[in-house]
């Protein structure tokens, strides 16, 4: 494996990707997506050029911070958080991208200890299977987040139904959006709404294309 030129093929292919998209270079940030790796590979790849270092699971994001927090890198959490584990992690995290209930979000605001950057899931595609918020409920839940102080709704954040066309791909990620743009239009302080999560491995071309600002990429880091 080698992760040099991975990390070149994954950097130039998003470079591309925003080009074609008519978007500048610096608006698209690239999230490594280190979970299929331990911590000596996640090590091996930072050193190729990785800022952003992302996992999905509360264990996997606290041995990695463990062995790299020294590395001057930026720590996004982008898996589904269940509460009781809110206490051991979200200090740590940067960005927080699976803000899935006002249940969680309740609890983030009396764990943390400074404003955390969050994106709230949702899913257009309505698929019963993904986690998020319809846009109705969207709507609902930022009347009660907006009183949390310790929570800055940077953007929205979206994983597309499984084995989606592109043409469907390109619904879900246009939708969230047109959604993200509503819900920025309230203006309410703690909420920016700036940001778009969505893109992987297989679809962040589609993404980029339709606005994503964060994609979120894992295997194709680490294919032989
Ligand atoms: C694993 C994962 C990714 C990366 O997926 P790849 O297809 O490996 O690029 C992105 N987002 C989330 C939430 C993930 O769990």
């Amino acid at each position: 494996m080698d992760l040099q030129k991975n990390k070149d093929q994954v950097f130039a292919e998003v470079e591309k990707a925003t080009f074609l998209a008519g978007r500048p270079q610096e608006s698209v940030t690239i999230l490594a997506v280190t979970k299929y790796a331990d911590a000596d590979i996640a090590g091996k790849l930072v050193e190729t050029g990785i800022k952003h270092i992302a996992e999905n699971r509360v264990d996997k994001f606290l041995d990695k911070y463990q062995r790299l927090k020294d590395r001057n890198l930026t720590w996004h959490l982008i898996g589904s958080l269940q509460r009781r584990k809110v206490k051991d992690v979200i200090n740590f995290v940067d960005y927080f991208h699976a803000l899935d209930s006002v249940k969680l979000a309740s609890e983030i605001q009396k764990r943390a200890e400074h404003p955390i950057k969050c994106f709230l899931q949702v899913n257009i595609s309505g698929e019963e299977s993904k986690h998020g918020f319809t846009a109705e409920e969207a709507f609902e839940a930022i009347e009660q987040i907006r009183e949390f102080d310790k929570i800055e709704l940077v953007g929205l954040m979206t994983m597309a139904p499984l084995h989606a066309d592109d043409e469907k791909l390109t619904t879900v990620f246009r939708k969230t959006n047109e959604l993200r743009h509503q819900l920025q239009a309230k203006e309410y302080p703690n909420m920016p709404m700036t940001e778009l999560s969505m893109g992987m491995s297989g679809d962040f071309k589609i993404a980029i294309n339709e606005g994503a600002t964060f994609v979120r990429i894992g295997s194709s880091f680490f294919i032989d």
